[in-house]
């Protein structure tokens, strides 16, 4: 196997020319303090996020996957700004936003735009989804008057939506309609970048795929960059083109889609791949059962983060923290276990 060990700072997919890319993260960081007691003293802080380094390009759907509570939305929500970073840089589209303030923040949000997981509560219930989609164009001054009306009309239509529900409210829309009127509105602005929070997982399971295939339809024809935040890995394998899996605020295997899925390198993508159900009948994979809980990211295990649970643990794993590593062309993994030189010599480095 071809190996290339990188710098755990460089952003993987970097060498493969940033002259498309639209977003790039280096070594982003989320603390939450824990306060406690009469004075609402800081005793400890939640590692949310805990140093996660990528970059999306033109027309590419990245995946963040993982657990619940693994740090994919903070990630989101904190390169929308709606989190501040503790640190870390964020650059769209050439700008850096880490630490932009407000009235800047705001021109810059043009470019980037969110999909939320609840569209329903994501909506103003008291303006109506005409209002709700011309929002963003009144506020950027992109267009007023009849061609206001023409634009928000010309939205409807692209989302599958009809014109005439324009008066309508947000309660009169089913869930699968009010998460088009969600894509709609972040699509008014025109922006290259969506970052999409779990925009599936509050929707029947009926309309899921229509919602997808409507994601996937406008990323084709608007050439748009995605990270797409799910725990969905049959959701993930149709929509993504690259797939990071975030395990305790770090990523710990960033491949290729098709790569990830049909080679997964890491223990917990290997567990999370056997856990998930085949569609078709009669064919099952190998279980892959991992002991006890999720530890809390307030106090990490040391070494590899994965050490409690792994079913390949070394004594090295509970003292060394593996850091990413290009273990074969754009596939990166965070495992003692992987090789990194082309000898096969197993990793040993400390980050
Ligand atoms: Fe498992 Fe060790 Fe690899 Fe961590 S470094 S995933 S504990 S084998």
């Amino acid at each position: 196997m071809s190996a290339v060990a990188k710098d755990s700072m460089t952003p993987p997919g970097s060498q493969l020319g940033s002259a498309e890319t639209v977003l790039t993260v280096k070594d982003l960081k989320k603390h939450f303090p824990v306060h406690k007691g009469l004075f609402s003293r800081v005793v400890a802080h939640v590692q949310a996020v805990d140093g996660v380094s990528f970059e999306v390009r033109r027309g590419e759907a990245l995946c963040l996957v993982g657990e619940s509570g693994c740090g994919k939305s903070t990630v989101a929500r904190c390169i929308a700004r709606l989190e501040e970073p503790t640190s870390g840089t964020i650059v769209v589209n050439g700008t850096e936003v880490t630490h932009l303030d407000q009235d800047t923040l705001r021109a810059q949000r043009r470019q980037m735009q969110m999909i939320f997981q609840d569209p329903y509560s994501s909506l103003n219930p008291r303006m109506s989804a005409g209002a709700i989609v011309s929002e963003p164009l009144t506020n950027f001054g992109l267009a007023s008057g009849s061609e206001l009306e023409q634009r928000v009309a010309q939205l409807f239509e692209r989302v599958g939506l009809r014109p005439e529900a324009m008066a309508k409210f947000p309660h009169e829309f089913s869930g699968g309609q009010r998460q088009r009127l969600g894509i709609a509105r972040a699509l008014a602005v025109n922006p290259s970048l969506i970052l999409a929070d779990e925009p599936l997982s509050a929707l029947d399971v009926s309309v899921q795929a229509q919602v997808l295939n409507l994601l996937i339809d406008l990323q084709d024809e608007l050439q748009l960059a995605y990270l797409f935040v799910s725990h969905d890995l049959a959701v993930v394998e149709h929509i993504g083109h690259r797939v990071a899996v975030m395990y305790l605020g770090r990523i710990v295997e960033l491949a290729d889609n098709a790569d990830l899925f049909a080679r997964p390198q890491h223990p917990y993508t290997e567990a999370l791949l056997a856990a998930a159900p085949i569609p078709e009948p009669g064919i099952t994979r190998k279980r892959i059962i991992l002991e006890g809980d999720v530890p809390s990211p307030v106090n990490p295990p040391s070494g590899c983060r994965f050490h409690t649970r792994c079913p390949y643990v070394t004594p090295a794993c509970r003292e060394i923290d593996p850091p990413l590593v290009e273990v074969a062309l754009g596939h990166h993994v965070a495992c003692l276990l992987r090789p990194v030189g082309s000898d096969g010599t197993p990793l040993t480095a400390t980050k």
